[in-house]
């Protein structure tokens, strides 16, 4: 399974904003970069970093892709049939494409709050720690549904990672998915609408960048 094993952080220069990409450490104020009193470098990394100002529009297109993209942790080809499912529904290309990344189970674990990360999400769901309507499921891309019910795995419910992000979340950070504090299990009450996406990221501009590839 491919991943990106470069340093996280980066991205978020990369992006000019906080990405949250490390879990605890992003809330830890001192410990994110972005939060510390020497603010990091204002542009973005790598030799040629500082030689850029501005952005042509393709270019700030690209920037919103990328963004979205490093936010739910998604390569490149993946991004790219999400948007191909996307497009194919009814409605709204941008918010129907949220949704969808949305719906990852990686993000589902997160959001109900059992990982402070997704990339932590990420590791719980393939080591086998999380069930789907009482069936393990290890694929961290499957797409729950409304409905369906998510819970930490009877076994794994003293593992650290999972004690940890309840302490930090204890009910899920959305209102479209039900947990009861203290409880290792959480159901999808509906698929979001695009106001009920904490992400502040401009969807139209992704739609843009691939109208045009
Ligand atoms: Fe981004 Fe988190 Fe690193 Fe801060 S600590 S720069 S939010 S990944």
């Amino acid at each position: 399974m491919a991943r990106y094993k470069d340093a996280r952080c980066r991205l978020c220069r990369r992006e000019g904003k906080k990405l949250f990409l490390k879990g605890e450490r992003c809330l830890a104020g001192v410990k994110c970069p972005f939060d510390r009193q020497e603010k990091p470098k204002a542009y973005p990394p790598g030799d040629h970093g500082f030689r850029r100002t501005k952005y042509s529009n393709y270019g700030i297109q690209l920037r919103e892709k990328q963004k979205v993209r490093r936010i739910y942790g998604v390569l490149e080809k993946q991004f790219r049939r999400y948007f191909s499912i996307a497009e194919r529904r009814k409605g709204m290309t941008g918010e129907n494409l949220l949704r969808i990344l949305e719906s990852r189970l990686d993000n589902i674990v997160y959001r109900l709050g059992f990982a402070t990360s997704r990339a932590q999400a990420r590791q719980l769901v393939s080591h086998g720690h999380i069930l789907v309507n009482d069936k393990k499921v290890n694929i961290p891309s499957y797409l729950v549904k409304e409905g369906d019910v998510i819970a930490v795995k009877e076994k794994s419910r003293n593992h650290p990672f999972i004690l940890r992000a309840m302490e930090i979340f204890p009910t899920p950070s959305v209102k479209w998915l039900v947990r009861k504090e203290g409880e290792f299990e959480g159901r999808v009450d509906h698929l979001p609408e695009r106001e009920e996406i904490p992400v502040s990221v401009e969807e139209h501009l992704v739609v843009e960048f691939y109208s045009k590839v």
